[in-house]
């Protein structure tokens, strides 16, 4: 039932990304309120894990084929939210104002 801190360092980064099960991630979430250490470390990994993904966004611009990679992305981004739910089509401006 209870995640050790072993268990919790291990899952940080999918827990960061976002990619784990809810049950997975109230489970890590409990263990934070409870371990400073463990807190400590996710905050730690999250502060690292976005200036990361600033410097990949900051080089990404300044490439030269942005343009044509933006479309590829969008394109993505597209097909994933259809596969995700195929009935969303018709309420869009909802689903974007959500999100952002
Ligand atoms: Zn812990």
């Amino acid at each position: 039932m209870f995640l050790s801190c072993k268990d919790v360092t291990d899952l940080s980064s999918e827990y960061i990304d976002n990619e784990l099960d809810w049950s997975v991630k109230l489970k890590i979430r409990f263990h934070l309120l409870m371990c400073g250490y463990c807190r400590k470390f996710v905050r730690h990994m999250d502060i690292t894990h976005e200036y990361v993904k600033k410097q990949q966004t900051l080089n990404y611009i300044g490439g030269q084929q942005l343009d044509e990679k933006v479309d590829i992305i969008m394109a993505e981004i597209n097909k994933a939210r259809v596969t995700a739910n195929p009935h969303s089509q018709t309420n869009q401006s909802d689903d974007s104002s959500e999100v952002i």
